[in-house]
């Protein structure tokens, strides 16, 4: 009869349906496990470099800048440890009974010191059109590794948070990025300029061996970070702007300091071109990296999907005149630069401009932001 199939072909037809179902189920558990594996690689594909970055390792760095010059001391020279003993300014005995080692107390005068550059630094990005933040800082795994960093893996150096798929973050430059994550922008919102203030926290898995006395080198700091979502054709500029105020603000302390031009092999994965700032730091004897400023190009923007729609003024033969024609989306240039490491900056202020009688002067432009301290004295 039409429309009927014999009973042993619709046997055979169903038995067919359910062997294609559970090979389509195979299939879609193999698909997730290869999209996962992808991921997983293209994780490991670092961006690329810019023409300029000099090729090789950490010595390859090349010298930008050189401002200031060491300063001569007519005494023996203190390194903040000392000083700060000295001073009552940090308990690293206590911090290491109830939380481990590389952590701190700060005490009288360097509670200020923290908020004052803190409220020092914010106060001078802002002036410069930069929006302040303060950001959660705890985060969803997927958004650091969409940044750049690796959450997971023994040499991680981000603290995953048991039992969750959250994690602390170790820079404000994730949340700052991640509160753009699946956006078109419009043409005219750009460039967003953040100043962004958080906590920071860190493993520092792989740093034994590195200068880790004192302050140095520590589980939890705050920073005062800038953060720029621009147009692809500006970032280059961007990041001029942003060394130029970095450099700024260290020369307003009175610091002597060195800006570099990156080497490829100490740029990480998302960074196309590094400037980094290295002070010197009397006690330690030597320059001591302050600051870090990145173009990071589509590199965080591709894996955040932070898109944004070009509009051109010129009209279209088919568009009203003076009406803007918008084109297809493309990927913003995402930068990051360290306005203030805060523990970084006290061990510099400290050895910078310790004296003689074991006090320590404040630098001019932080007295207001700290309630007119001018000099830290032995109590
Ligand atoms: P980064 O985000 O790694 O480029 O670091 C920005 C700045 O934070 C550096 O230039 C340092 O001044 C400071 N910094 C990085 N790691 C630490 C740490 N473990 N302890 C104290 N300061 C740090």
């Amino acid at each position: 009869m039409k429309g009927k199939l014999e009973s042993s072909e619709r046997q055979k037809l169903i038995e067919e349906g359910k062997n294609l179902k559970e090979v389509l189920a195979t299939l879609e558990e193999n698909l997730v496990q290869l999209t996962d594996k992808l991921q997983q690689e293209a994780q490991c594909v670092p961006n690329m470099a810019h023409p300029d970055v000099p090729i090789g390792g950490e010595d390859c760095s090349a010298l930008r800048k050189m401002v200031g010059s060491p300063r001569e001391f007519s005494f023996p020279v203190k390194d903040h440890v000392q000083l700060g003993k000295e001073l009552d300014l940090f308990d690293f005995d206590s911090a290491a009974e109830v939380s481990g080692s590389k952590f701190y107390y700060l005490r009288n005068e360097a509670v200020m010191l923290e908020m004052g550059l803190t409220n020092w630094a914010i106060s001078k990005v802002m002036r410069k059109g930069f929006t302040p933040l303060i950001t959660p800082e705890i985060v969803r795994s997927t958004i650091v590794e969409k940044c750049g960093f690796q959450p997971r893996g023994t040499n991680t150096q981000v603290y995953s948070i048991e039992g969750s798929d959250q994690c602390l973050i170790g820079t404000a430059e994730i949340p700052v990025g991640g509160m753009h994550m699946d956006s078109i922008l419009s043409d005219s919102v750009l460039p967003l300029k953040y100043v962004a203030y958080s906590h920071c926290f860190r493993t520092e898995a792989g740093a034994a061996g590195t200068a880790t006395r004192g302050l140095y080198r520590v589980h939890q700091f705050s920073k005062v970070e800038m953060f720029i979502l621009c147009r692809p054709e500006d970032s280059d500029a961007y990041h001029e702007e942003l060394i130029r105020i970095e450099e700024d603000l260290f020369s307003s302390l009175g610091l002597h300091f060195k800006t570099l031009d990156m080497a490829s092999g100490d740029l990480g994965a998302p960074a196309y071109r590094k400037y980094d700032i290295e002070a010197w730091m009397p006690g330690l004897g030597r320059y001591g990296e302050i600051s870090s400023a990145s173009n990071c190009t589509d590199y965080q923007s591709r894996r955040l999907g932070i898109r944004y729609r070009p509009s051109s003024s010129e009209a279209s033969p088919n568009s009203k005149k003076g009406k803007a024609n918008s084109g297809p989306t493309q990927f913003v240039h995402t930068l990051n630069a360290t306005a203030c490491a805060v523990p970084r900056m006290i061990v510099c202020l400290l050895e910078n401009f310790q004296q003689e009688d074991g006090s320590v002067i404040i630098p001019e432009p932080l007295r207001p932001f700290m309630g007119g301290i001018e000099r830290i004295s032995p109590k």
